[in-house]
């Protein structure tokens, strides 16, 4: 069953009542912040109710596992992004415990794959072409070495400057609880201090 028809008609209704009076915000941070988390479900609500955070104060970027998979990818590009052009200072890589990519495993991932009607010989295709799909489709094992691991990513990127803040934390899914990995000190706090 579509979800479409429900949202749309919701939609309407939204606009027509102008509830979105209540979310009127600019498109530069008012936070100066940016933070790079899971598309976990759990986390639509909570995420920013925990951390109190508002319609605009900070960037959102998400990806499954809080991960950038790649140093030129489409989240390392988002992050950039939010540095030069809106203004952000402060970074945080917000991963959580119970996470679909833990333990992400290729063969298993491949054989729904097969299930939903990808035919083996395509992926052999890919395989031949070079497409590392084991690696692509590993996810972590543990969660405070995967988010210290990004953090490094995002830190050590050449285009990322040094006086950018990279901070990396878990979040209980259930409590919104924050447990602190990785806490950076930009150069402007550390002058100020
Ligand atoms: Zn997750």
């Amino acid at each position: 069953m579509s979800e479409l028809n429900e949202i749309l008609a919701h939609n309407r209704e939204f606009v027509a009542s102008k509830a979105y009076e209540a979310f009127e915000a600019g498109k530069y941070p008012e936070r100066k912040l940016a933070i790079l988390s899971c598309m976990d479900t759990r986390m639509v609500e909570l995420l920013p109710a925990a951390l109190g955070l508002r319609n605009g104060d900070v960037k959102m970027i998400k990806s499954a596992g809080a991960l950038v998979m790649h140093p030129w990818g489409a989240v390392m590009r988002s992050l950039l992004v939010a540095v030069f052009e809106l203004g952000v200072e402060e970074i945080m890589v917000v991963a959580h415990f119970d996470c679909g990519m833990r333990g992400l495993n290729a063969p298993e991932f491949l054989e729904k794959a097969r299930e939903q009607g990808i035919p083996d010989e395509r992926i052999d295709t890919l395989r031949n072409a070079g497409i590392d799909l084991n690696a692509w489709l590993t996810g972590f094992d543990d969660v405070e070495t995967s988010v210290r691991h990004t953090v490094n990513t995002i830190r050590n990127h050449p285009l990322m400057p040094k006086h950018i803040a990279v901070h990396g934390l878990v979040i209980d899914p259930h409590t919104g609880g924050l447990s602190l990995v990785e806490e950076d000190v930009n150069e402007a706090q550390e002058s100020a201090a």
